[in-house]
């Protein structure tokens, strides 16, 4: 029996004992069919892995014991991407990566430009989800719902570092952009990038514009060139 992995809330975990609900407990019981007995790895957003065993199931819940613990994965620092809303659902596939990078948090906006209006929520959850313990990740990414863009640079508050990809900046790198920083925003723009006026307010709310280099790239591309450059700097790609 293949020991499979299920993320749960913080607060679903006391006194050494777990409590598993919705769509996990569906896919536990209904899906893989586990039965008491069976273990599983318990993630809970804290970089440790709680190795358990099915003590009950219940009509929607079900009740494990925590047998073993591990921590397996520290973080330097928190990077939260936002990325302009893609058509064609592009944007599904930005989440998927940015949760295999290890992406901590995904807030997709529109913006002036924007082409795409519609986001699928509850689709780019499961997506994040899936990918999540596809990749054995141990943080499960947080995908926000949509924004505009006044309300992103209303969170740039929040970060100690914000990075702003700009194609027609020459000089400032990422990863020296990053140095330093404990919880970093980047910013991305949609497939027709951001106004001279948007770029105007990010720099004058405190972003660093930054360069991915002289080619322009496809949105999707810089999405996940820019978190793979930043995770990279902060040492977020070491295996340990
Ligand atoms: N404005 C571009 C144009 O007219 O071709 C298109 C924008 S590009 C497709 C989408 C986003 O990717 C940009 O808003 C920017 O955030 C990022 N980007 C693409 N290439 C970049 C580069 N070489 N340096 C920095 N950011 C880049």
């Amino acid at each position: 029996m293949e020991i499979r992995r299920f993320f749960v809330e913080k607060s679903d975990i006391l006194d050494g004992k777990v409590t598993l609900t919705g769509d996990e407990f569906y896919h536990m019981t209904k899906v893989l069919r586990y039965k008491v007995g069976y273990k599983a790895v318990i993630l809970a957003n804290d970089g440790i892995e709680r190795l358990s065993v099915v003590d009950e199931i219940g009509k929607d819940y079900a009740i494990l014991s925590i047998e073993e613990e591990s921590v397996v994965d520290r973080k330097n620092a928190t990077v939260t991407l936002y990325a302009g809303l893609l058509k064609n659902n592009k944007l599904d596939f930005v989440v998927q990566k940015g949760v295999e990078l290890g992406v901590d948090n995904i807030v997709p906006f529109i913006s002036q430009n924007s082409a795409e209006t519609k986001f699928n929520f509850e689709r780019a959850g499961k997506i994040a989800l899936e990918s999540a313990k596809q990749c054995g990740s141990v943080y499960l990414s947080r995908v926000c719902d949509l924004i505009d863009f006044d309300q992103v640079l209303d969170q740039f508050k929040d970060y100690d570092k914000v990075i702003f990809a700009y194609e027609n900046e020459r000089n400032n790198r990422i990863a020296d952009a990053v140095k330093g920083g404990k919880n970093i925003a980047i910013v991305v723009g949609p497939e027709g990038g951001f106004t001279p006026e948007e770029t105007e307010k990010a720099i004058e709310n405190g972003a660093i514009v930054v360069t991915l280099g002289r080619r322009i790239l496809r949105a999707e591309t810089a999405s996940i060139v820019s978190v793979t450059l930043a995770l990279e700097a902060l040492g977020e790609l070491d295996y340990d």
